[in-house]
């Protein structure tokens, strides 16, 4: 199906960097005056382009700048009305825009969801198709996928896992929007992510316990002794 929305959020940001009739194209100069280059020393820094009538089909259209990154200098991301992320990455080259390699850089909205979140079991999963995100969140449950790269967010220990193609880098955290996450692999050593499974099992056993004890109470009819009478004596 095609979105329109998109198609002229795009249209937009090809605009920018490339020029059209009115304006040149975005310059690394340019880009590094719109998030605020220097200042904050750390990237990446980001800009949301301002709202106009091209970018009503799309939630937002973001920008985020790499200094320190010597492959990928720009990812622009545009967010669709159903809240997936399409990216893109670039490069300046001192001239222009190019697109580093491996990474997407065509400015056309293609169907494919190169930044679609899937949120399954509490963790969310970046660049996967809906049946890859589902295998990989099963191989996580039972502790087989070792290697797999994640971010994890210190705030709220949310884990976005990505694909191997995903820039990882200035990735916002899918649930609070923190930008500085922690580079993690899961690996059969890490002990918090064996803890973390052991204590989530343990809380859902507890939880069933609690249930069969009310459940066998309430048939059994056991009027438990009262045991606290209190005694008053002093
Ligand atoms: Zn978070």
């Amino acid at each position: 199906m095609v979105d329109a929305g998109l198609d002229r959020a795009f249209e937009k940001v090809r605009a920018i960097l490339e020029g059209d009739l009115e304006h040149p194209g975005l310059t690394l100069y340019d880009l590094q005056e719109l998030v605020g280059f220097p200042g904050r020393s750390d990237g990446p820094l980001s800009y949301s382009l301002p709202k106009d009538s091209s970018l009503e089909g799309v939630n937002a259209v973001r920008f985020f700048y790499y200094p320190k990154d010597p492959e990928v200098t720009l990812i622009v991301e545009v967010e669709d009305k159903s809240r997936r992320r399409h990216l893109r990455h670039f490069k300046w080259n001192g001239i222009t825009w190019v697109a580093p390699r491996g990474f997407k850089a065509d400015l056309t909205a293609t169907r494919e969801i190169v930044g679609g979140v899937e949120e399954i079991g509490g963790d969310f999963f970046l660049g996967f198709s809906r049946d890859e995100a589902r295998e990989l969140s099963e191989a996580i449950r039972k502790g087989e996928a070792v290697g797999a790269k994640y971010l994890l967010c210190p705030r709220d220990n949310t884990r976005l896992f990505y694909a191997p193609g995903v820039s990882a880098a200035g990735l916002p955290c899918p649930k609070c929007g923190n930008t500085t996450l922690l580079y993690k692999t899961l690996t059969f050593s890490a002990p918090e992510d064996r803890i973390e499974a052991l204590i989530r099992e343990q809380r859902a056993l507890r939880a069933q316990l609690e249930d069969l004890m009310l459940f066998l109470k309430s048939r059994l009819g056991t009027a438990e002794p009262k045991d606290k009478t209190g005694k008053g004596d002093t």
